[in-house]
């Protein structure tokens, strides 16, 4: 039987999320930070979660973020992610205070991770798209 490659699917691109997308190109990862509470968070949405108002700017992140919780696959819900068995989704707080959901890398041992263990930026590409990912920081 010839396998065919299947491709890993790609985060959607629209008219809000594109200057995230474009500064990663850029080798920056951006959040948005509220013009009145100074809130920040991630994804991009049109208002701040916590005051609802719709001012607001990106701000590029340190790099530098702690790991929240994460999950080790070891079975791929999308033929795509079978070759990349056993990998690692984890929610991670940038030091600025936006959680998102990324991938660790660079794991040796997953059952060595430790809630807020520090973590630091890579940005990898996925195809031709920028993504941000996280490894375990070397102290
Ligand atoms: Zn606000």
């Amino acid at each position: 039987m010839i396998e065919t490659a299947i491709d890993v699917p790609l985060p959607v691109h629209d008219e809000l999320s594109a200057p995230y997308w474009a500064a990663l190109e850029e080798g920056r990862h951006v959040f948005a930070r509220c013009s009145v509470c100074r809130n920040a968070w991630l994804p991009p949405r049109r208002e701040c979660p916590r005051c609802l108002e719709p001012a607001w700017t990106w701000e590029t992140a340190s790099g530098a973020a702690r790991l929240i919780s994460w999950v080790v696959y070891h079975i791929a819900f999308h033929p795509a992610f079978k070759g990349r068995l056993p990998y690692t989704v984890a929610i991670v707080e940038l030091a600025e205070g936006p959680r998102l959901i990324s991938n660790l890398v660079d794991v040796d041992d997953p059952e060595r991770l430790q809630i807020d263990q520090p973590l630091r930026l890579t940005i990898e590409r996925e195809r031709d798209v920028a993504v941000p990912r996280y490894r375990p920081e070397t102290c």
